[in-house]
């Protein structure tokens, strides 16, 4: 261990599948660092998925865990692509305090040929079409939606487009996934999913230093050079650190989030708070499914049913209820 990590002090690490909060005063910025392993395994190992989708879901995961354990209230996140690609539909389902779902929704076919034309990057998998995020506190509050355009090559710019034209937060983001070919205690080979991710915003106290300075320079004419625009000093030291972070980093799990972190920062002084655990767990029930069901008419009842039952099967969690179609026809 070098003297860098030791000075680590108390923090300690807070190890996968916990969000790290942080902030640092000297530079106004705030934000989250995660590293995922057993969720994402559990939720791309249930679905095996194949692996540019897997790749991608994770992404979206570790976008919507960094984002929904900033939620202040009781609700939910939910972060959706919908797209004219081969990966029509990807979506990442956070509820709090800390359970997330997801899944995705692709064509066979599609998707086999676009691999085949090495054809594989979110943009191409996604084609066009938006990018949701919907902030659910339940049915008395009014759901909050923002929407933006799938431009660019990656997740993480279409996020920063996001923060930059909804939430008005100058916002950076790194997001990593990798695979981990290893071997298990007997010697067995094993094959693991790691996904690592960091957010940082610009959150000045005073709020006459809150400018936008990424915004563009409005409607320019095409092909005409943007406005310069001035940015704060502290903000491009942010920007400038977290670029230097690659996906190794993001994922290596010597390095953790906190060390990650502190990697970064130190020379500004970092500070961490206490980690917020998240986990793989879907919200759906026999209960509510039934409730659905309920809604039929005895004709659709009577289409739904397969060799003598109704068979439901939950996307996120492929859980699968069986009901007796009974149930919903004597009343
Ligand atoms: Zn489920």
């Amino acid at each position: 261990m070098d003297t860098d990590i030791k000075s680590l002090g108390d923090i300690g690490f807070s190890g996968d599948d916990h969000v790290v909060p942080f902030d640092v005063t000297a530079l106004d910025t705030r934000g989250r660092a995660v590293q995922l392993g057993p969720l994402l395994d559990a939720i791309l190992g249930r679905h095996d998925y194949p692996v540019p989708v897997a790749r991608l879901l994770a992404e979206l995961i570790t976008l919507t865990v960094l984002l929904g354990t900033s939620l202040k209230f009781e609700g939910k996140l939910i972060v959706q692509t919908k797209g004219d690609g081969s990966v029509d539909l990807v979506v990442a389902d956070f509820r709090t305090p800390g359970d997330l779902r997801a899944y995705a929704r692709f064509d066979e076919d599609r998707l086999a040929a676009a691999e085949a034309a090495g054809l594989t990057s979110p943009t191409d998998l996604l084609g066009s079409g938006i990018l949701a995020f919907t902030i659910d506190q339940g049915e008395f509050m009014q759901r909050y939606q923002g929407i933006v355009e799938m431009k660019g090559d990656t997740l993480e710019a279409m996020a920063e487009t996001y923060f930059r034209q909804s939430e008005q937060i100058p916002t950076v983001l790194r997001l990593g996934v990798a695979e981990l070919f290893d071997r298990d205690e007997t010697g067995r080979s094993r094959h693991r999913w790691r996904a690592g991710g960091l957010v940082a915003q610009f959150l000045p106290e005073a709020p006459d230093r809150m400018r936008m300075p990424d915004l563009p320079g409005g409607d320019l004419p095409e092909g005409a050079e943007s406005r310069v625009i001035p940015i704060d000093d502290v903000w491009s030291e942010t920007k400038a650190l977290v670029a230097t972070v690659n996906a190794g980093e993001l994922t290596d799990p010597q390095v953790g989030a906190e060390r990650l972190l502190y990697r970064l920062f130190h020379e500004h002084g970092v500070r961490v708070y206490p980690a917020a655990a998240v986990a793989d767990k879907c919200s759906c029930s026999r209960e509510k499914l039934a409730g659905v069901l309920g809604g039929f008419s005895a004709g659709e009842i009577r289409d739904s049913v397969e060799d003598g039952h109704i068979s439901v099967v939950c996307e996120f969690c492929s859980t699968t209820y069986l009901f007796d179609p009974g149930e919903f026809l004597e009343r």
